[in-house]
């Protein structure tokens, strides 16, 4: 499988599929941004605090707008140790 190297928030190398297995679009580029605003999600949670977005939203503004690129992004953030609250 074709991939990116990146590390995860525990330093343990992960690989990201370049493309969505469904639709073929570039998700790579954006999966770093995700997990990046993701944890300013938790930490907010985390801290009692109302998060400025949700995974949701973060996923919107990313235009992932199509359920299968949504599902790998997810799973591979389920993969780092993280499960997403997603609707
Ligand atoms: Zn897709």
């Amino acid at each position: 499988m074709q991939g990116k190297r990146g590390r995860n928030h525990i330093g343990d190398i992960v690989i990201i599929p370049v493309r969505c297995f469904t639709c073929g679009k570039v998700i790579s580029d954006v999966y770093e941004d995700y997990v990046k605003r993701y944890e300013e999600y938790k930490k907010a949670l985390d801290a009692g605090e109302k998060p400025k977005e949700t995974p949701k939203q973060i996923l919107d503004n990313l235009g992932l707008d199509r359920y299968c690129c949504r599902r790998m992004i997810l799973t591979h953030v389920d993969l780092i140790g993280e499960a997403a609250p997603y609707e």
